[in-house]
């Protein structure tokens, strides 16, 4: 699989499954464009190792994913640094956990900004490019919370099944002009966003952290261990490969059975 000459954004790639795509995709031969909250010193050195591990173009753009102009900006200077946006990855993510009725208007506001209405916005920016040059692959990380809810999490699974729809509609739009678009649906993967739901489940109930790590695998997935994000890196390198040309529309789940039940 090459992807040799093409470029991807993938967002919120400073960390987490946006790190672990950024490097499969970079891994495959693509240019990268990097984007993410974090400490610029860090965050260069990031580039520069992964440029120099993997013989690629590494760009970075630090658009807040909650603000359109940022959005439309971060494509375009991929669009000139890089040549194009061939690949995009709609990955930048929070959580927030109460119940609905004392669950904080700014928090859903946030939620659904960044986990939903960006990948709008990132979308109809890249789109035109794709469909001008026939070739694209929009893959938008939405979760097990895309398909089924859990208690205390309204804005992330109104969100998540909100991308799912998004990827539907994108889907069929756009299904005669070489683009595909696909959602990829993780389980548990061990990122500082669930380490710190874990942090905060053992605070909370005076155990420990490793038990808290069981707790929550066994609560919802049948099978008890984490996705990588290398392993959610190599499924979104396989949606960009021609084998998978004619998978669109479709949200892959990654997550040790917890939809099957
Ligand atoms: P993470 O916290 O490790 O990484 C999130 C990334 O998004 C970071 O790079 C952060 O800087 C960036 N980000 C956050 N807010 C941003 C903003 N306003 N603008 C730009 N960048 C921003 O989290 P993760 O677990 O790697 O999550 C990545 C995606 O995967 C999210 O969409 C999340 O919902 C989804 N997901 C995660 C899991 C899991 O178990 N970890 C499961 C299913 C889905």
């Amino acid at each position: 699989m090459s992807l040799k000459g093409k470029a991807a954004v993938v967002t919120g790639s400073t960390s987490g499954i946006g790190l672990g795509i950024a490097e499969a995709l970079a891994g495959a031969g693509a240019n990268i464009m990097l984007n993410g909250f974090g400490d610029a010193a860090a965050i260069a050195k990031l580039r520069e190792e992964m440029a120099a591990r993997f013989s690629v173009r590494v760009s970075y753009n630090g658009a807040d994913m909650s603000k359109p102009d940022e959005i439309r900006a971060l494509i375009a200077a991929a669009e000139k640094e890089l040549g194009s946006v061939d690949v995009l990855v709609n990955n930048a993510g929070i959580q927030f956990v109460a119940p609905i009725e004392s669950f904080p208007d700014e928090k859903w506001n946030a939620i659904i900004a960044i986990n939903l209405s960006a990948a709008f916005h990132a979308m109809k920016a890249a789109i035109p490019g794709m469909k001008a040059r026939n070739w694209g692959r929009i893959i938008n990380i939405a979760s097990a919370h895309g398909l089924v809810a859990s208690a205390q999490k309204a804005a992330y699974v109104a969100a998540k099944h909100g991308l799912v729809g998004l990827t539907k509609v994108a889907a069929v739009e756009l299904a005669n002009s070489g683009v595909t678009v696909n959602a990829i649906c993780p389980g548990w993967v061990l990122t500082p966003l669930v380490q710190k739901q874990i942090a905060d489940r053992a605070k909370e109930k005076h155990t420990s952290v490793e038990q808290e790590e069981h707790d929550l695998l066994a609560e919802k997935q049948p099978m008890l261990r984490f996705t990588t994000p290398q392993q959610i890196g190599a499924l979104a390198v396989f949606l960009c490969s021609d084998a998978a040309s004619t998978i669109t529309g479709a949200p892959l789940s990654i997550d040790g059975g917890w939809v099957a039940q």
